[in-house]
């Protein structure tokens, strides 16, 4: 007997599982804890979907080199190409040299 029932998993980073003397938790792709507990999985579940949901669209964000200074920075999206700190100066100053400065990294 094979088990057709079983939800198939959408890929997500998000998983439910039951945690013995907790109940159902939400968890991430790394094991990390991210609601819960609740006695109600229907409950996780919801919460699952919105994390999920929220998470892809965060994918747009995340690190990103700086198209000024090249540095990887926090980009709040894909519209967000310049570092806080190259933001501050562009606002301030016409011209902004387009070529990025050679940097090792590490
Ligand atoms: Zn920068």
């Amino acid at each position: 007997m094979s088990n057709i029932n079983t939800p198939k998993k959408r890929g997500g980073l998000f998983d439910i599982r039951h945690v013995a003397g907790l109940g159902y938790v939400v968890v991430d792709d790394l094991g990390a804890r991210r609601g819960g507990p609740s006695p109600f999985k229907r409950q996780m579940a919801t919460l699952r979907d919105q994390l999920e949901a929220e998470a892809d669209k965060a994918a747009k964000r995340g690190p990103r080199p700086c198209l000024r200074c090249a540095n990887d920075f926090h980009s709040e999206g894909i519209h967000n190409r310049l570092c806080p700190h190259c933001r501050n100066i562009s606002s301030g100053e016409q011209s902004v040299r387009p070529s990025i400065p050679a940097r090792k990294f590490g």
